[in-house]
């Protein structure tokens, strides 16, 4: 979410935080493995080191950027620590489905059998370093289609804002995609039923290819077939009535904070207030609060890279973070940089992205990431856009995805008022904290609000 002077467009917002992964469903997205002489660098197991870089957006095809030279991400080892769930507490289950086969971009139909006792789960998916997994399709035991892979009719504006995956984004189960590992929670809405019996579903993993391609056909979006790891979290109590979320707040040097000065800081302090008083309403509190200093090394500014603004560095932050005992994580730094056109660098007015929604269950490396630049200068609106990106993290959507038309799944968000939410995308035009009933409904259900 955004911070600015009013009239900034939303269009920042929705780029960084709703627009969901690359890849346009059709018959274009097979076309483009290996074609291009460009792509070659990323195509072949034998190019270890490419041309120099300074930041992951120089290289081919998503490759990252190390030491100043493009390497191959596609053969990275599936590293799974602190992002695929572990440590579960009673209540929940873990199906661990392990290493599953991608092809062509997408796992196989998986299945799995929910008892009666089941409240709600969460599919998670982690992938390789350079990837975007994304929920492709849910199928409940009745046959109802929860998650759609495709869109129900071809819309140029939504492939765009949802980088190719608008059929996921917009379905009744909306589901979103993230760097290197996503999640979703199933059901995400009290309209849609947790049902007994074999659920079925299908994951995707590709790689972003950052806009137009050779072909001059844009977002299009690359298989990475190599295997990812694939779980399902079921929760089998239900969620609290009255529950708590812990945080973790961790300073890197460059947000001009350290866990001292903090902890005294009064717009952090008034954030941590501001997103009390906005999930008290629906029974979520903020628990403990625990600052540290964050000593890995990051790029600054920190390149979420465009188009999309969803790749980038994002997944080094929580590479390098320790682990939070079950807290929310939320790392702050100095500002990011995301340049969605030539010479556009929407970056500087981006205050804060949640790395999903809804972030992992029972992992660590995921949160939200902060950057203090617009701190100072906009103390009230920043604080909103901490509260905000919590409500991504913990499963709430856009109450409306930008001028699309394209509203939340959630019953009891006014539509014709999508702006009297604090799930509204945009700062400058609404001020509201209201989190609904049916919206405390889908935060409640997020492991990383326990009882209290
Ligand atoms: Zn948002």
């Amino acid at each position: 979410m955004r911070v600015g002077p009013t009239n900034t467009p939303v269009e920042g917002a929705r780029r960084a935080e709703a627009a969901a992964l690359p890849r346009r469903l059709g018959s274009s997205r097979f076309v483009l493995a290996c074609f291009a002489p460009m792509w070659l660098a990323s195509c072949g197991d034998d190019v270890d080191a490419g041309p120099e870089c300074a930041v992951p957006s120089d290289c081919p095809l998503g490759g990252d950027c190390v030491d100043g030279s493009c390497v191959q991400l596609d053969a990275a080892t599936l590293d799974v620590e602190g992002r695929f769930p572990a440590d579960l507490p009673a209540g929940f289950t873990l199906i661990d489905l392990g290493e599953v086969e991608v092809l062509s971009g997408e796992t196989p139909d998986l299945s799995f059998e929910a008892s009666g006792e089941v409240d709600s789960f969460f599919l998670v998916g982690v992938g390789r370093a350079g990837s975007f997994v994304i929920p492709l399709s849910v199928r409940a035991p009745d046959g109802s289609e929860y998650v759609l892979p495709e869109a129900p009719s071809r819309d140029a504006r939504q492939d765009d804002y949802f980088a190719g995956f608008a059929g996921p984004a917009t379905s009744p189960n909306r589901a979103v995609g993230r760097p290197r590992a996503a999640a979703a929670l199933v059901p995400n809405t009290p309209a849609l039923a947790m049902m007994p019996g074999t659920w079925t579903f299908r994951l995707g993993q590709f790689r972003m290819t950052g806009g137009v391609d050779a072909l001059g056909l844009d977002d299009v979006n690359l298989p990475l077939d190599r295997t990812m790891r694939v779980g399902v979290v079921l929760r089998t109590q239900a969620p609290p009535d009255e529950g708590a979320v812990d945080l973790v707040l961790s300073f890197h040097a460059s947000s001009g904070l350290d866990a001292s000065s903090a902890a005294v800081d009064p717009v952090i302090q008034n954030a941590l207030g501001l997103v009390d008083e906005a999930f008290a309403d629906v029974g979520v509190r903020v628990g403990t609060v625990e600052y540290r200093d964050f000593g890995g090394e990051l790029p600054e500014p920190l390149d979420l890279q465009g188009p999309s603004c969803l790749g980038g560095d994002v997944p080094r932050v929580f590479d390098q973070i320790e682990p939070s005992g079950g807290a929310l994580q939320l790392v702050f730094i100095d500002r990011f940089r995301c340049e969605v056109r030539e010479g556009v660098d929407i970056g500087q007015n981006l205050a804060a992205i949640s790395n999903g929604v809804p972030g992992l269950p029972f992992a660590y490396r995921d949160g939200v990431v902060i950057a203090t630049t617009l701190k100072d200068d906009y103390p009230d609106d920043w604080s909103l856009v901490l509260a905000h990106e919590l409500g991504h993290f913990l499963g709430l959507n856009h109450t409306v995805e930008g001028n699309l038309g394209v509203y939340d799944n959630i019953a009891d968000t006014d539509e014709e008022n999508p702006v009297d939410y604090l799930m509204y995308p945009n700062v400058s035009e609404s001020r509201s904290t209201r989190v609904t009933r049916d919206q405390g409904w889908v935060v409640r259900r997020h492991p990383a609000v326990r009882p209290r």
